[in-house]
């Protein structure tokens, strides 16, 4: 199939998650993770309609951007080191994995605008994820307005991968309730508005439980490394 049938049939799924559970299907936006494919198949992403692309790892991402040069948000959504913020920093529309304080204190030192960053949250508690501890993350929030270059768009988090939809659904819903506690704290640094959850194989449920942010790499572009 090609990138265009792909994405068609995700918009399909959307629609449909949207339609299960009453939202816009314009709230969902889907982010193209290129990690595994070339600048040429992320390219053709971009031609099919996507204006969203991830990366997970510092020479990927920037070797990626260095050669696209069309309008794109970039997102980056692996782990960072401390000491690669500032190659990385100046490049990124949206960080989707800020998990500790000493990463704030980095992005504060390295970066002369606002970025925009999700908290990543291990709600399944596996202990091969990145991510904070569910009940850390309200104080985590509310510690980060010492940093004015820190605006806490959202939560993310990474589910396990399993086919079991009721424990998945249960990942997203809690992760949407501690989005909804931080929102309600109405901090001026942290709307915390988004949710950043759901890959290819969980994406349909994330979208039914509230994703605004959708990372799909397999299903959209492929695996060609
Ligand atoms: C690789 C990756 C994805 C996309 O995974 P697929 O299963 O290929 O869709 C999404 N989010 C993160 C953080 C990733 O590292």
């Amino acid at each position: 199939m090609s990138i265009e049938d792909n994405l068609k049939n995700i918009h399909s799924n959307i629609y449909e998650a949207c339609k299960v559970s009453k939202r816009n299907p314009n709230d969902v936006t889907i982010i193209a993770v290129t990690k595994y494919v070339s600048i040429n198949t992320a390219r053709q992403a971009l031609s099919a309609g996507v204006h969203h692309l991830g990366e997970n790892r510092d020479e990927g991402f920037l070797h990626k951007q260095s050669e696209i040069t069309e309008n794109v948000n970039w997102h980056f959504i692996g782990s960072v080191q401390s000491r690669k913020v500032k190659e990385i920093i100046g490049h990124i529309d949206y960080l989707h994995s800020l998990d500790r304080i000493s990463l704030a204190k980095e992005i504060q030192k390295r970066s002369d605008r606002i970025i925009k960053c999700f908290v990543q949250v291990n709600v399944s508690g596996e202990h091969s994820k990145h991510g904070m501890n569910p009940g850390d993350v309200q104080t985590f929030v509310e510690k980060l307005s010492q940093y004015d270059r820190i605006k806490v768009v959202g939560l993310m988090t990474m589910a396990p991968h399993i086919d079991d939809e009721a424990r998945l659904r249960k990942v997203f819903r809690e992760l949407k309730q501690l989005q909804q506690n931080v929102q309600a704290l109405k901090l001026e640094h942290a709307p915390c508005t988004e949710l950043s959850m759901g890959m290819s194989n969980d994406y349909t449920i994330a979208v039914e439980e509230g994703a605004t942010f959708i990372r799909i790499g397999t299903s959209l572009v492929g695996k060609e490394m």
